[in-house]
């Protein structure tokens, strides 16, 4: 096969495509029989070094060409030596561009070569030939771009076809940019979820960024030109549409780059999806779940994660301060005007705090009271001091709601991180300690956590770790306080106390460990343990001393669990005992949380036939129409009241007062802490059943109560 290389040509200027852009290489293959034609041709192009022609002779040897190599145009007479240009250009069917060429005008020749794919149509002329480069560069770029859009237009349709089959039914809309048009197309189904009584389907670039929620647009542009760069070769994100008075519609946009057969990226295709429905439940989900009900602040959770963020390791850098601000004594806001007034104080603090100015600041109520700040800008001491004051400052002012007006103050903790805290537990362990410590200092002030802070928590969580152990290592015991009746001036009962022999502490008393096992649950086994230990006590006393009623402290914790009441006949089952013999005391503040449910619990343990008596009466809400409500048989009077019957106050009148009514409704009393002779006649002259006292005696270790028992009786027959 002949060819030939043409590079240089008399031609001046550049045709009008090329004009200012860079050089690429067209090949062109020129089927040509005429030599003289071949070589004006030739000549034509010798100036311009990006076209490469290729000469073929006839029809055969343009096949065999064309069998190893493709070019970008192809030029080639209508009559050939061994066939025609249109047969070439059947062949070689869209490949390219293809021109042919004829010596004589023949319009109807020309429509006809048209319509079988010959792109452009000239006769021969030396003017022709001579502007034949310009004449190429026309007919590339018109194929360039009808070629880009067949193929976009190709891969459009086959997209069509394909969610046809696969979105049948689907409420998607399907969107495709094409790049060669610069525009966005949606489907029909876009109408109807957007409500565009326009019926427009097509948006330019601009106008879809319009149409997007200011805060989506850019990343919607930026996802979906890294999808037309090869970057990324999916596109997904949420984006809104910007509805105007009708709001936005959340979309999930997806899509994926579309492509030539060459390989090459045309546009981005794919589908929106309608998520409204399931974007608003998502925030009302995450309003429940990071912000608090009652002041709209940041909750707890949210406060866990801004923590872990800002002391995590992609944060080396971070340094702030945390404020942990305790409303003093608002227990007795909640108590005096009720939970829903106290709720709106608690708005109202929300609101105050929000409105002190401190750089980097962050807002959080943890829940009940306590608020807590974190300033991310603070890091030295001095400003973070200044900063705490200006906390405490702010409480100066009162709070005004409902016409009422309130002077509260506050304990606040504060401390530094990293420097005492790398995690969001030790940060808040920390700042809570230190809180508690001004509250222990008198409240309303402040207090860094520091080291001796540290110590204690220290204490506390070693403290946690051997009572943990206790009771594997049977380091409890019960210590027994005998109750007499005073009417029979019999010991008729013994109230169980339990102490903690530890090898590491000595000898603990519960107000030292109970609230620390409460805590951290512990007080569950503990509790049983208590439970179990004296009713086989009560068994073996009951063996010598029939009738003598053995009575356990319960803590609140115990009572919430969901096995309570089985577990507690158990119990009493396994140690053989009946359950009139045994008794259990709750406090008032035991029954805040949940008093249907405990009422319920205890109710079916008095059907069961155990004695409930309400301890520290008087100290709590001491509401007697809420002792009706109880399934109790005793009161307690606390050893506040008994205290004060040696004094000339009121509290003798309310003492006997309590007496009496109890009675009433048909309670037993017990009077507490009875040390003197005094209270006991007090006691005596108004009725009231049963004391417990030093006076009587005190807590006895189990195993010298038969002693006490024995000496007791023989002392009261002496005195008789
Ligand atoms: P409580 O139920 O009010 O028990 C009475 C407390 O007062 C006992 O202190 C007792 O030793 C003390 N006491 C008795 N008579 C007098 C007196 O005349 N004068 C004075 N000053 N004190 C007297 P204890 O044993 O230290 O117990 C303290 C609290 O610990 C108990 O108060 C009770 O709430 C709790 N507790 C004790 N044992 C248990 C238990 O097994 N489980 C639970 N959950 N709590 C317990
Ligand atoms: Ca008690
Ligand atoms: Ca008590």
């Amino acid at each position: 096969m002949k060819s030939e290389h043409v590079s240089e040509s008399g031609m001046s200027g550049k045709p009008w495509f090329m004009e200012g852009s860079m050089k690429p290489q067209y090949r062109i293959l020129l089927v040509a029989d005429d030599q003289f034609d071949k070589e004006v041709i030739l000549r034509s192009f010798e100036a311009l070094p990006e076209f490469q022609l290729q000469w073929v002779a006839n029809l055969s040897q343009a096949r065999a060409f064309l069998a190893f190599a493709t070019p970008d145009v192809i030029i080639s007479d209508w009559r050939l030596t061994d066939g025609t240009g249109i047969e070439l250009s059947r062949e070689t069917d869209s490949l390219c561009p293809f021109i042919l060429m004829t010596s004589f005008d023949n319009e109807e020749l020309a429509l006809n070569s048209l319509k079988t794919g010959v792109s452009d149509y000239l006769v021969k002329s030396p003017g022709v030939f001579k502007d034949l480069p310009n004449h190429i560069g026309k007919v590339l770029w018109e194929w360039g771009h009808s070629v880009v859009r067949r193929q976009a237009e190709q891969a459009l349709a086959e997209r069509a076809e394909h969610y046809m089959l696969d979105m049948s039914g689907a409420n998607d809309v399907n969107w495709d940019y094409v790049m060669t048009l610069g525009k966005f197309l949606f489907s029909a189904r876009w109408i109807d979820i957007i409500g565009a009584a326009d019926g427009r389907t097509v948006f330019t670039s601009a106008e879809l960024r319009d149409l997007l929620h200011p805060e989506d647009r850019d990343i919607f542009f930026v996802e979906l030109q890294k999808c037309l760069e090869g970057a990324n070769d999916l596109l997904q994100l949420e984006v809104r549409i910007d509805l105007a008075e009708r709001g936005f519609k959340w979309m999930l946009v997806r899509g994926k780059e579309l492509r030539d057969s060459a390989g090459s990226v045309i546009g981005v295709g794919g589908t929106l999806t309608d998520i409204t429905e399931r974007k608003q439940y998502e925030l009302k989900i995450n309003e429940l779940a990071y912000y608090d009900g009652v002041t709209g602040l940041p909750n707890r959770t949210f406060l866990y994660k801004t923590l872990s963020r800002i002391v995590g390791k992609d944060c080396v850098e971070c340094k702030g301060a945390v404020f942990f601000i305790d409303i003093d004594n608002f227990k007795m806001i909640n108590d005096a005007f009720g939970h829903s007034f106290g709720d709106k104080v608690l708005f109202k603090l929300g609101r105050m705090l929000s409105n002190i100015d401190i750089p980097g600041k962050f807002l959080y109520r943890l829940g009940g009271d306590e608020f807590v700040i974190v300033a991310e800008d603070l890091c030295d001491a001095e400003p973070t001091q200044k900063i705490a004051e200006l906390i405490l400052d702010c409480f100066n002012e009162p709070l005004e709601i409902e016409k009422n007006r309130f002077y509260l103050t506050a304990s606040i903790g504060v401390t530094l991180y990293p420097a005492d805290g790398r995690t969001p537990e030790e940060i808040l362990k920390n700042v809570d300690a230190a809180m508690y410590t001004s509250k222990a200092n008198g409240k309303n002030t402040f207090t860094f956590f520091d080291k001796s802070i540290r110590q204690s928590i220290h204490k506390k969580v070693e403290m946690e770790a051997n009572l943990r152990m206790a009771i594997s290592r049977e380091e409890f015991c019960l210590h027994y306080q005998p109750q007499v009746d005073l009417e029979s001036g019999d010991i008729c009962g013994f109230e169980a106390l339990i102490r903690w022999n530890s090898p590491k502490y000595g000898m603990i008393f519960p107000l030292n460990f109970i609230k620390l096992a409460e805590k951290t649950g512990l007080i569950v086994p503990i509790g049983y343990w208590v439970l179990r230990n004296a009713c086989k006590f009560a068994a073996a006393v009951g063996r010598k001393h029939p009738g003598i009623q053995i009575w356990v402290n319960l803590s609140n914790i115990q009572l919430m669990q969901t096995d309570f009441v089985k577990t507690v006949k158990t119990i009493i089952e396994n140690a053989g005992i009946s359950p009139q013999v045994m008794g259990i005391e709750i406090t008032e503040s035991m029954l805040m949380e949940s008093f249907e449910d405990s009422a319920h619990k205890l109710g079916e343990l008095r059907n069961y036939g155990l004695n409930i008596a309400l301890d520290d009466f008087g100290t709590g809400y001491s509401s007697l129409n809420y002792l009706k409500k109880l399934p109790i048989n005793k009161v307690k009077i606390d050893k506040s009241f008994i205290d004060d019957i040696s004094g000339v106050g009121i509290e003798k009148e309310i003492t006997s007062m309590i007496i009496q009514l109890a009675h009433k409704i048909g309670l037993q009393v017990v009077g507490e802490g009875v040390e003197t002779k005094e209270q006991l006649e007090f006691l005596k002259q108004y009725q009231c059943n049963l004391v417990q006292g030093y006076l009587i005696h005190q807590p006895i270790p189990e195993e010298r109560v038969e002693e006490f028992l024995g000496f007791f009786s023989l002392n009261r027959d002496e005195k008789k």
